[in-house]
């Protein structure tokens, strides 16, 4: 399978190179498995300026993402690669992003991200390039880098390969919809507090019934709303 191509369009680059250099991220693209591609948008403004924004038009706070940089940086990172990108722009009014998401765009082989900047984006460019908006939660922020780390840190880590066999993904929180459960390691006691006898007991049935228990527990004391869908799923 060829590489997972990743572009981002922003105006601040330098914001993902910590992220995309460190921990699993950074492994993922050692191994093969994703390549990352930035691309600073204000190297496709054409006026002396400089200028990706301006003032909105009927006024109001702010300056707005100006649509010639946009979709001349848009074609020209589509243009560097024959597979056409799923675009992601980011946003507070887009669809919330969830693991379903995520698990949804590990499966494509190629994905642009455009975070934006100030009072958000000319509607054109959304009207004009019809990327699919995608929030990550009920909070605003002051660009759309953050978030589009966010995202691609969840999804690198999906890939097939990217966590080693001792990390699996497969029993997390959200991978079923139940959170996960409690985790210890050594020692056994901790300042008067010791790990559940059952993980010690070595009988490999009762410590997976006992983690099934807990994540239901935990699900339904902390999040009604997941506790919820897991009984559709289970009692449809
Ligand atoms: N005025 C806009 C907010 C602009 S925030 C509004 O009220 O909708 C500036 C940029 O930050 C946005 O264009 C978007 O790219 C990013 N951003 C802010 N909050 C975000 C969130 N919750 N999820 C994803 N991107 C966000």
């Amino acid at each position: 399978m060829s590489p997972l191509r990743i572009d981002i369009l922003t105006l601040f680059p330098e914001m993902f190179g910590p992220l995309l250099g460190t921990s699993i991220p950074k492994r993922a693209a050692q191994k093969g498995l994703v390549s990352y591609h930035l691309t600073n948008l204000r190297d496709f403004a054409t006026d002396n300026h400089k200028s990706v924004d301006d003032r909105p038009f009927g006024g109001g706070p702010g300056m707005v993402m100006m649509c010639q940089p946009m979709f001349d940086a848009v074609e020209a990172i589509e243009r560097l690669d024959p597979r056409p990108p799923m675009r992601i722009l980011l946003s507070p009014q887009g669809k919330v992003f969830d693991q379903r998401l995520a698990e949804e765009l590990a499966t494509k082989d190629r994905l642009l991200f455009i975070a934006g900047h100030y009072e958000g984006f000319d509607q054109r460019i959304i009207d004009g390039l019809s990327p699919i908006e995608v929030s990550i939660g009920d909070y605003v922020l002051s660009g759309g880098e953050l978030a589009a780390m966010v995202i691609i840190d969840s999804i690198v880590r999906l890939l097939p390969g990217a966590l080693g066999a001792e990390e699996g993904a497969a029993d997390e929180s959200f991978a079923d919809v139940l959170l996960e459960y409690p985790q210890y390691t050594r020692p056994r006691e901790f300042r008067g507090m010791s790990v559940p006898d059952i993980l010690l007991s070595g009988n490999h049935q009762a410590i997976a019934d006992w983690r099934i228990e807990q994540r239901k527990k935990r699900t339904q004391e902390r999040r009604p709303d997941l506790w919820q869908a897991h009984q559709r799923e289970v009692t449809p």
